[in-house]
């Protein structure tokens, strides 16, 4: 499966954000969820349920698409 450039992923902060979602900080060198799209992130917590959503999404699209 192709990613594309915008696709949201788990990335390793490269320095203190805070999460859009639930506004917990988010440290340097902590696993967080980024949106490119967006420019924004969420904890790991949330990331876990948009990298859910996100990948039900990305999988009824290709379903899709074989039809
Ligand atoms: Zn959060």
């Amino acid at each position: 499966m192709p990613t594309y450039k915008g696709d949201p992923r788990w990335i390793v902060t490269r320095y203190a954000g805070k999460c859009a979602k639930c506004g917990q900080k988010i440290g340097k060198g902590e696993r967080a969820f980024y949106r490119p799209r967006n420019r924004t992130m969420t904890c790991a917590t949330c990331g876990e349920e948009e990298a859910a959503e996100f990948s039900a999404a990305a999988w009824d699209e290709d379903n899709n698409t074989c039809l």
